[in-house]
């Protein structure tokens, strides 16, 4: 059983994001807080009623090739997928000129969010269909928006991301597709791409690939590759499914967890492919796409997080063992009442809220970054979101793994025993640091592309942004007085780490830090996220547990958690002589 947090997610939505001042932004003049409220109840109502429960059939019964080449997911997923598009759920916040409800994106994180924590299998489907739309809303030409917007914008057609091959993986500098141009204006590419999800599926009547290949004489490395659509069938005169286009799927894997997601190799072999933008440019463009799809992996820590913590909540409230201190001889105590089981249940509950947080801002700067009237702040939305991206995407997917981890120990033996569930969970939040730039790319990112942004002032004013944060708890009085304390300190240290990685002249040393230095960036930017709610929530608190809990909460994050990010300060300040003090000999290989 999955129960949305919805509370927890309006709470953000107002005290993180300021929900009601972003729908006053002209483009968002249809949307209001109350309205917002509604979809979020039903989009909870959908993702636990019809989409959860197909979570256990993705994982025992998976995706399956068949000898066609066709692949068939569960029945189960075809029924909600036929469902979800009927709701409209695709087209939250996509543009209403194509058929989708034009809410601010922040408001499609959300419904995103329920969808990923009912099956995240399945969630991968409109995720990167939705990233597909992205992509092609910004660089397609109106034709190509006409023909394939609306249709993805329902949902009926679904998108994929095709940039990965068996020698191109983290770099995709060196991948090898070949397009080359056609009499007509189209274009024939050719080549293998691997680990495609969604690649091939029978849930909807078409698949729109969008693929980087190389054009002829081209720059080498990313300056050569250039993006383009490829139909698995091509629209016909009147926008439907017509011909066959020539792509196959010659393989789907077999994979430690996300059974019910298609992973698989594709074979184009003279595929009719469409330019998306300029030639040799196709990295800009998928680069908006991967920005989006980077989001949403993030997500995903979170909502495995989420449900494990739910399974295992409860779990230890029905499970007996042994007696808590001061409790009856006669009878056993339910685990939840040991405090270790409590310290693991809580080191849960708060990663899970401060993720929310520093998910829901990203977006929110994206948001603003797309819909401000002002040049200016779009422009430094932009880069806020720029900066905000790996961390968010890094830091919750490791802690996607670690918490799915903790949900396994609350079940003790029957945490390893596939029947409960909380192994599926372990098992499917793996991928998610590996996938969509695997986690030591993403601090290789924050390290030497977004800390030097315009000089270190992004980073820079995010940090002062953080240290507002904390002194707006002094209004809290004594009651955040150690919140407020231990924030300090955080944002003191990472400050300091900031400075130092800024100052290096070695990248070595720059690239050996950047991934303790992007722990502590997440543990501290939590931490604030939490303070802020904790802030709104400590007047009310003594007559709602809700509130209460939220101040509770913030507490045992700040004083129990946060410190143990403050050890990977020497880590995120050493030079990168230890790593290379043993030689790859000394490694053994
Ligand atoms: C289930 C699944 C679904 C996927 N879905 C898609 C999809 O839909 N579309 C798609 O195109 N691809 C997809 N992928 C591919 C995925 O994005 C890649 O696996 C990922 O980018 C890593 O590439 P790689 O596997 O080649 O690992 P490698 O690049 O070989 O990396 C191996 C290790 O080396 C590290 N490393 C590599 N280069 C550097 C560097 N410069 N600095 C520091 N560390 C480095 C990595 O962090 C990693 O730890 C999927 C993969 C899987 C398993």
């Amino acid at each position: 059983m999955y129960r949305p947090p919805l509370r927890d997610i309006k709470f953000v939505l107002e005290h993180v994001v300021d929900l009601e001042a972003l729908v006053k932004l002209p483009a968002y003049d249809h949307v209001d807080v109350g309205t917002v409220h509604g979809l979020l109840d039903e989009a909870g109502r959908f993702m636990s009623e019809v989409v959860a429960p197909t979570n256990r059939v993705g994982d025992t019964q998976g995706a399956i090739r068949n000898d066609d080449g066709t692949v068939t997911v569960p029945e189960e997923f075809a029924k909600a997928y036929q469902q979800y598009v009927a709701a409209g759920w695709n087209g939250i916040k996509s543009d209403q000129g194509y058929g989708g409800h034009g809410f601010p994106g922040v408001i499609g994180l959300a419904v995103q969010e329920m969808l990923t924590t009912a099956n995240m299998a399945f969630s991968l489907c409109p995720m990167l269909t939705m990233s597909a739309i992205l992509a092609l809303t910004h660089h397609g030409t109106e034709e190509q928006k006409v023909t394939y917007l609306e249709k993805l914008i329902s949902g009926e057609w679904t998108g994929t991301m095709v940039l990965t091959e068996p020698e191109a993986g983290s770099d995709l500098g060196a991948l090898r597709a070949k397009a080359t141009p056609a009499d007509d204006g189209t274009w024939r590419v050719s080549g293998t791409k691997i680990f495609i999800t969604w690649g091939e599926h029978d849930m909807a009547e078409n698949i729109v690939h969008l693929v980087l290949a190389r054009a002829p004489d081209g720059p080498p490395g990313t300056k050569g590759i250039s993006l383009f659509i490829i139909p698995k069938f091509l629209p016909d005169a009147d926008g439907r499914p017509g011909e066959a286009n020539a792509v196959s799927c010659v393989s789907i894997e077999h994979k430690l967890g996300i059974h019910g997601s298609p992973t698989c190799v594709m074979a184009f072999d003279e595929a009719v492919g469409y330019l998306v933008g300029e030639v040799n440019d196709g990295m800009r463009a998928m680069f908006t796409m991967m920005n989006d799809a980077r989001l949403h992996v993030g997500l995903e820590g979170l909502g495995i997080t989420e449900r494990a913590y739910q399974l295992a909540a409860a779990h230890a409230a029905q499970r007996t063992q042994g007696r808590a201190v001061g409790a009856s001889h006669v009878t056993a105590t339910p685990i939840i009442e040991h405090p270790d089981v409590r310290r693991m249940l809580l080191t849960m509950k708060a990663y899970s809220e401060a993720m929310r947080g520093l998910l829901y801002d990203t977006a929110r700067a994206i948001d603003l970054s797309h819909q401000h009237p002002d040049q200016s702040t779009r422009r430094h939305f932009h880069d806020r979101a720029s900066l905000l991206t790996p961390v968010a995407k890094a830091w919750c997917t490791d802690l996607g793994v670690e918490m799915a981890s903790l949900g396994v120990q609350i079940h003790g033996g029957m945490g390893f025993v596939e029947e409960t569930g909380a192994a599926q969970y372990y098992r499917d939040a793996r991928i998610a640091p590996i996938y969509e730039g695997t986690n030591g790319i993403q601090g290789v990112d924050l390290v030497t592309r977004k800390l030097p942004l315009a000089g270190g002032e992004v980073v820079r004013s995010y940090l002062d942004e953080l240290a507002g944060i904390c002194t707006e708890l002094e209004a809290a009085g004594t009651e955040l007085a150690s919140v407020r304390r231990g924030l300090e300190q955080g944002v003191d240290q990472l400050r300091t780490a900031t400075d130092w990685l800024l100052s290096r002249t070695d990248p070595n040393d720059a690239l050996a830090a950047a991934t303790p230095y992007l722990r502590l960036f997440g543990t501290v930017a939590g931490g604030c996220y939490l303070a802020r709610q904790a802030r709104a929530a400590v007047d009310g608190a003594g007559d709602d547990d809700f509130l209460a809990a939220k101040v509770a909460t913030t507490r045992f994050y700040v004083d129990q958690l946060l410190p143990q990010a403050f050890g990977l300060v020497p880590a995120a300040t050493a030079d990168a002589s230890a790593l290379f003090a043993v030689t790859t000999e000394m490694l053994g290989v």
